[in-house]
C-alpha cells in the first residue's frame, strides 16, 4: 500500500523583551546559572504575577504577521505538571481560550505555492533548563537545574496536520523564521533554543480523509535536523504498517550524532495536565484599536519584499528567497544595487563569489561594505582590474573591509592591456612551452588556453584577456 506522510508542528519561541513574561527578571542569555530569578518566577508562596506589555505587543504583531486572528478575549491557565525544570510544578499557558486561532503562511515549493494553515497562536511562560551529568538524559547520574529562562515569555504557534513531507516541515520552519525575524518579535536561534520545533507525523494510506496515529519527535536543533528526523521518522512507521503493525502514540527523542528517532515516554493526553484558569491573572482583554494600531505598524513582510526583489531588480524567484532568508545578505545586495544598476551581474557575485568568500573565511558581512562591494564590479565592468584580481581583493576586503579602489592603486593591480607590456611576457611563454606552441599550430585549440593561463600567472591574472588573447594569435600565425 501507498502511504502519505502528515506532519503537524508545535513551534516554540522566546520572545525578544528585556524582562520575563510575568516579572521584572532580565532575560540575557549566557548568565551565571540562577542569577535571574525572583520569588515571582520561582513560584516562592504569596508571589503574584504581573503582566509584561511588551511580550502581549510582541506577540500580537507575530499573529497578525501570520494573519491570525486575534482574540480580544482571551484567558491564562495553569498546565499542571511535576518535573524538576518547573518550580511552581504548573506552567502558565493559554488552553480553551488562545491569544489568536487560525492563519496561515504560504511556503514556495519547487514550481508552485502552497498556504499553510495554523491552528493556534498562544502565551505561555519557558521552563528551566535541566542539565545531566552524564551524555545525555538516559543513563544520567544527576542532573542540574537552571532557572534563569523560566519565566521567558513564549510563544507557541501550532500549525494544522497540513505539511506533508520532512521537506516540507523544513521549508515551513524557513520562512517561518525570517517573518519572525521581519517582524522582530524573537531572534529565532534554533542552536540557543530561543525557537524549537516539536513535529507530530503520521501516515495514512493515500487518499484516506482519515489521520493516521501520530508520533511525536523532539530535540531536533536545525531546520535540516527536523528535516532528518521527519525522514527517519517516516521511514520508521511506515515499515511498521508494512508488516501489519501498528504505531503506537508516544514520543520520540531525534539523536543527531546517531541520526535516528529512540522512545522518550508515552504521550500525555491534555486531560493529564488538569488545566483551569489561572486564578491569579485578570482574562486578558484587548482593546481593537490597540490590535489596528500594531496591525498598521507591521513591517513589510518577506513575501512582499519578495515580490519587490523580483519587480524592481528582475531576480528569479530561488534568488529572491535568499535574500530574504538572509536579511543581511538581502540588505547588503539592495545597499550595493543603488550605486550599481547591473542587478543581473550583481546578484551573480553576491550568490557566487561573496557567499563563497564568506563561507571560506568564516566571516560575516559586517566588514565588508556593499557600496566598496559596488565599485570593485565597477573597476572590473570598466575594465581597470581584471576577473582573478578581483576575486583576490575580494577575500581580503571580507576579511579586512579594505576599500578596494586604494589596494588596486597602492599595489598597482591595474589591467595590463598595453602592447609593450604584454608582448614581452607573451614571448618568453611561447619560448618556454615549445609543445603547446606546436600542438596550437597543429589546430589544437585547447593549447591557446594553456598558454593564456601561463601569461595570466605571470602577470599574477592582471592581463587583460581579450587584448592577450588578440596579441597571442597574432604572435603564434
Ligand atoms: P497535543 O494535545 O498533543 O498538543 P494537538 O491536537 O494540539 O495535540 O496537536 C498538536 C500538533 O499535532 C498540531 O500541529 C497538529 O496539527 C498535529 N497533529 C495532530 N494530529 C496529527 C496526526 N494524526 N498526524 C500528524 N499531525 C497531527
Ligand atoms: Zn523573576
Ligand atoms: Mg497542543
Amino acid at each position: 500500500m501507498k502511504y502519505e506522510v502528515v506532519i503537524g508542528l508545535e513551534i516554540h519561541l522566546e520572545l525578544l523583551t528585556r524582562s520575563k513574561l510575568f516579572c521584572g527578571c532580565s532575560t540575557a542569555f549566557g548568565l551565571g546559572p540562577n542569577t535571574n530569578c525572583c520569588p515571582v518566577c520561582l513560584g516562592l508562596p504569596g508571589s503574584l504575577p504581573v503582566f509584561n506589555r511588551k511580550a502581549i505587543e510582541l506577540a500580537v504583531t507575530a499573529a497578525l504577521a501570520l494573519k491570525s486572528e486575534v482574540q480580544i478575549n482571551s484567558r491564562f491557565d495553569r498546565k499542571n505538571y511535576f518535573y524538576p525544570d518547573l518550580p511552581k510544578a504548573y506552567q502558565v499557558s493559554q488552553y480553551d481560550q488562545p491569544l489568536a486561532r487560525g492563519g496561515c503562511l504560504e511556503i514556495e515549493l519547487d514550481k508552485s505555492r502552497r498556504k499553510v494553515s495554523l491552528e493556534r497562536i498562544h502565551l505561555e511562560e519557558e521552563a528551566g533548563k535541566l542539565v545531566h551529568a552524564g551524555e545525555s538524559i538516559i543513563g544520567a547520574n544527576y542532573s542540574l537545574v537552571d532557572y534563569n529562562r523560566a519565566g521567558i515569555p513564549l510563544l507557541e504557534i501550532v500549525t494544522a496536520p497540513n505539511l506533508y513531507s520532512g521537506h516540507e516541515a523544513r521549508l515551513f520552519l524557513e520562512e517561518l523564521h525570517s517573518v519572525l525575524l521581519y517582524c522582530s518579535v524573537s531572534d529565532c536561534k534554533m542552536e540557543e533554543g530561543s525557537l524549537r520545533c516539536d513535529a507530530n507525523i503520521s501516515l495514512r494510506p493515500a487518499g484516506s480523509p482519515t489521520l493516521g496515529t501520530r508520533t511525536e519527535v523532539k530535540n531536533m536543533n536545525s531546520f535540516r535536523s527536523v528535516e532528518m528526523a521527519l525522514e527517519f521518522e517516516a521511514k520508521r512507521q511506515e515499515s511498521i504498517l508494512t508488516a501489519g503493525g501498528s504505531i503506537i502514540q508516544e514520543t520520540f527523542h531525534w539523536d543527531e550524532e546517531k541520526k535516528h528517532t529512540f522512545p522518550l515516554r508515552s504521550k500525555e493526553e491534555s486531560s493529564d495536565y488538569r488545566y483551569f484558569p489561572e486564578p491569579d491573572l485578570l482574562p486578558l482583554v484587548l482593546e481593537s484599536s490597540y490590535v489596528e494600531k500594531l496591525a498598521e505598524r507591521l513591517p513589510m513582510l518577506p513575501q512582499e519584499h519578495r515580490l519587490k526583489l523580483l519587480d524592481q531588480y528582475q531576480l528569479k524567484v530561488k534568488e529572491a528567497v535568499l535574500l530574504t532568508r538572509n536579511r543581511e545578505l538581502g540588505d547588503f545586495f539592495e545597499t550595493a544595487a543603488v550605486s550599481y544598476s547591473d542587478y543581473r551581474n550583481l546578484i551573480n557575485w553576491v550568490q557566487g563569489d561573496l557567499l563563497y568568500q564568506l563561507r571560506e573565511s568564516g566571516r560575516d558581512l559586517k566588514k565588508i561594505d556593499p557600496r566598496l562591494f559596488a565599485e570593485l564590479l565597477i573597476m572590473v565592468d570598466d575594465g581597470k582590474i581584471s576577473r582573478p584580481v578581483a576575486k583576490e581583493l575580494l577575500a581580503e576586503m571580507v576579511q579586512t573591509g579594505a576599500d578596494p579602489g586604494e589596494m588596486v592603486e597602492n599595489r598597482h593591480l591595474g589591467l595590463i592591456s598595453s602592447r609593450e607590456s604584454l608582448m614581452p611576457v607573451i614571448e618568453q611563454v611561447i619560448l618556454g612551452n615549445p609543445d603547446a606552441v606546436d600542438n596550437y599550430r597543429q589546430g589544437k585549440k585547447k593549447a591557446l588556453a594553456f598558454l593564456v593561463g601561463k601569461v595570466m600567472a605571470v602577470t599574477g591574472g592582471r592581463a587583460d584577456p581579450a587584448e592577450l588573447n588578440r596579441l597571442l594569435k597574432e604572435k603564434l600565425k
